[in-house]
């Protein structure tokens, strides 16, 4: 971070520039010609010059002082070329003494810029998206000052605010992209379709006045805001239990102690009192140096200050909203969609509440937690939009296609009524396949598969219902947690696991034991691990912290009072863990009265290294669950939360079709039940490929279960043995093409 100016103009210089700026800004008309030659004077440059961003991620020189005014709207260069594209892909200061040997420089020779020699770029943004590039040159190579890269930025923010209204060359609006329609390609992670308007998560407010009459005035201010900030905060953290678990105090306490050195910084405020006194409103100010911040966090990669980046976002739009005088939490229109770089469980919760209709999360693969909620939850979800935040604007709307992957920003008319036909035609599939509600799930040639519901809240059961489900064969303990904030006493486990299995009635519910860390994270819970999907996680979390899975154990038994009770412990990667595991319910069973008229005691096999453990393992299980989606990120090392590698790996491959060949044939020698309850299973080939290999229960989203019913009835499930024996014998290339080949010429699927 840089605290302080040097040099330079100096903070009257500074002022007297921005001064001169209000001038320009007071006539909105102003072309940018004058703004060069304003800049290029106060910053003895002799070349000052303005590129544009324009739809296709291209640069246009929009206005110059000093280069060949010809090149003004012919030069152009694409976002990532030249000293210019680099500036604006990466969103860094560029301060080069020799630009031209710089290796990206790209020669234009229209420009006439031979003579220059340094160069000073800066990157012109709006609410993160890059509007374009402030550059200036001089002829004798030399190293911009601090003081003159300060400068150049704060014009650079002023553009980003004036560029909209200049007009910029051709004075066309879509000159700057903001009213096109734009296309996104996604994942999926949820079916279905919203179309409405956007709502940004954590949005930043947008400044309305950046330049101040009276530095005093602003200072004190943001000193008053400072002083309420901080009021707030502590009784935000007086909320924050100091008892309790030794891990949960030393968590949370880790968190605030982090954000009160944010809150606390001198460098930071120090920093913003800088800015205000070179001319900026205590608003302005803030959201310069939350922006320096910003771009300094993004290139670190250690988590842990990763973390910290996400609490100076928080904290920079806190001391904004403070300022603003506006605590108000603004209301969610109908059929809004949630949009963001991040999503947790735990937030998604938080908006479904508040009536979102779909969500666009940058940053997300269909087997995170937030897309897993989604399913759960039922709403529309795309991942995986990269640039997609960027080219949003306030009062955009757009459609979520998660059926398509596709997300369409500023649809017009036609396409918005064309999609609310879409969603129409799909109500109505949803009733024909409502249909397979009350039929059971059988093949044509007459197998029985058991399908079972994956759960995680109450507000989900009525599903069992709705789809006919055979019974719940994952309910997820912790999403009840996560959604309450934290870990609930006993009784009030109790309570939610009672009603789980009074609803459910007399079809089976398994009960999956805290699967909490890597992604899902209580509030107040940081990790500095590196990998925390390999870390120290669920049943490890259980076996070091008995205390806090006998709670749960006796809460599932007291939930249970003397019915049948099954519960899975998962992340089990040795036998003897199993053993631990299992060693703490029965204690707790030979304590809680009535006991359980029946308790099976199962393990998810999510951890490839079981696999090398069957035979003990089998004889001391009551079943097995396969959790695909960990599986399948351990068996090949692909990380399932990075959307990136989410379709890198395929299930329908030859080592997880082996190795759950293996299981079946190793768990029918001692007769064990394996079920699968992964993602996977909602899928109507990888469910029709377990069915031949011989897993009969599949445990899944409700999403699933009517169109797998639907599938299944169509399916001699004999021949598709056969055919998928001559398929895997032909090798792993071409396993899903083949099986996908098959499916539609038998007409199972489209
Ligand atoms: C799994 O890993 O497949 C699973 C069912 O557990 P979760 O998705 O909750 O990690
Ligand atoms: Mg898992």
């Amino acid at each position: 971070m840089r605290v302080g100016t040097t040099g330079g103009l100096g903070m009257s210089g500074q002022r007297r520039l921005l001064s001169r700026l209000r001038t320009l800004r007071a006539h909105d008309s102003a072309p940018l010609s004058v703004l060069v030659r304003l800049v290029a004077s106060e910053l003895v440059s002799e070349v000052c010059s303005i590129y544009v961003q324009r739809p296709g991620d291209i640069l246009e020189l929009a206005a110059t002082e000093g280069l060949n005014s010809d090149a003004i709207g012919r030069t152009r260069l694409r976002v990532g070329e030249g000293i210019v594209g680099l500036c604006a892909a990466t969103g860094t200061v560029m301060n080069l003494p020799d630009a031209q040997n710089h290796p990206a420089f790209a020669y234009r020779p229209e420009t006439g810029e031979e003579p220059f020699a340094s160069m000073l770029a800066v990157p012109v943004r709006r609410t993160g998206r890059s509007l374009g590039v402030l550059a200036v040159q001089n002829r004798t190579p030399r190293n911009y000052t601090e003081a003159e890269i300060d400068e150049l930025e704060t014009v650079a923010m002023l553009l980003a605010e004036m560029l909209p209204n200049s007009g910029a060359t051709d004075g066309s609006p879509e000159g700057l992209g903001a009213t096109l329609p734009r296309l996104f390609t996604g994942t999926p992670l949820m079916g279905g379709i919203a179309v409405g308007p956007i709502i940004r998560l954590r949005s930043s407010r947008k400044v309305a006045k950046l330049l101040a009459d009276d530095p005093q005035a602003e200072q004190k201010r943001l000193e008053a805001a400072v002083e309420q900030m901080r009021r707030g905060l502590d009784d935000l953290f007086a909320d924050v239990p100091h008892s309790g678990r030794a891990a949960d105090v030393t968590a949370s306490k880790e968190v605030l102690e982090a954000y009160r050195l944010v809150a606390a910084d001198a460098g930071w405020l120090n920093r913003v009192g800088d800015v205000i006194r070179s001319g900026l409103t205590a608003e302005a100010a803030v959201q310069r140096v939350a922006q320096e911040l910003h771009d300094r966090m993004r290139r670190i990669s250690d988590a842990y200050l990763r973390e910290r980046l996400a609490d100076m976002e928080d904290l920079a739009n806190r001391l904004l909203t403070t300022l603003s005088g506006d605590t108000t939490r603004p209301p969610v229109p109908e059929n809004a969609i949630l949009v963001a770089r991040r999503l947790g469980p735990a937030e998604l919760l938080d908006w479904h509440g508040r009536g979102i209709a779909g969500v666009a999360i940058e940053e997300a693969s269909p087997a995170g937690h937030a897309a897993i909620l989604a399913r759960a939850l039922d709403i529309p979800a795309l991942g995986s939009l990269r640039g997609m935040l960027d080219s949003i604007e306030p009062g955009d709307e757009a459609v979520v296609d998660a059926d398509e992957g596709q997300f369409i920003l500023r649809p017009d008319s036609e396409v918005q009524h064309a999609y609310r036909r879409a969603q129409e035609a799909r109500t109505a599939k949803n009733i024909e396949l409502a249909k397979w509600r009350d039929r059971p799930a059988v093949t044509a040639d007459g197998v029985h598969l058991k399908l079972m519901l994956n759960v995680g809240l109450s507000l989900e059961l009525p599903q069992l219902d709705r789809t006919g489900a055979d019974g719940i064969g994952l309910f997820r303990t912790e999403i009840a947690m996560l959604a309450r904030g934290s870990v609930a006493d006993v009784a009030e486990q109790a309570a939610i696991y009672g009603r789980v299995l009074d609803e459910a009635g007399d079809r089976p519910v398994i009960f999956r034991t805290l699967d909490l860390g890597a992604d899902k994270l209580l509030p107040g819970t940081i990790t500095d691990e590196e990998n925390p999907a390999m870390g120290w996680r669920s049943l490890r979390v259980g076996l070091d912290r008995p205390a806090l899975l006998r709670r749960q154990l006796r809460a599932l038994l007291l939930a249970a009072g003397g019915r049948e009770l099954s519960v899975m412990f998962p992340m089990v990667a040795t036998v003897a863990e199993f053993r631990a595991a299992k060693a703490l319910l029965l204690a707790e069973a030979s304590r809680v009265r009535p006991a359980p008229e029946r308790l099976r005691i199962g393990t998810m096999l999510e951890i490839p290294a079981l696999m090398w453990q069957l035979p003990e393992l089998l004889s001391e299980t009551d079943f097995i669950s396969v959790g695909s989606n960990d599986l399948l990120q351990f068996l090949f090392a692909a990380d399932r939360g990075t959307p990136s590698l989410y379709d890198r790996y395929d299930f329908l491959s030859r080592p997880m079709l082996d190795l759950l060949e293996q299981l079946v044939v190793a768990a029918n020698v001692t007769g064990t039940p394996v079920s699968l309850c992964g993602e996977a299973a909602s899928r109507p080939l990888e469910a029709l490929v377990l069915a031949a290999i011989g897993i009969r229960t599949l445990s899944m989203p409700a999403s699933g279960i009517l169109p797998i019913k639907a599938m299944l009835a169509q399916v001699e499930l004999r021949s598709f043995q056969s055919v998928l024996t001559a398929i895997r014998r032909g090798g792993d290339v071409g396993l899903r093409e083949a099986i996908t080949t098959w499916a539609r010429e038998a007409g199972i699927v489209a």
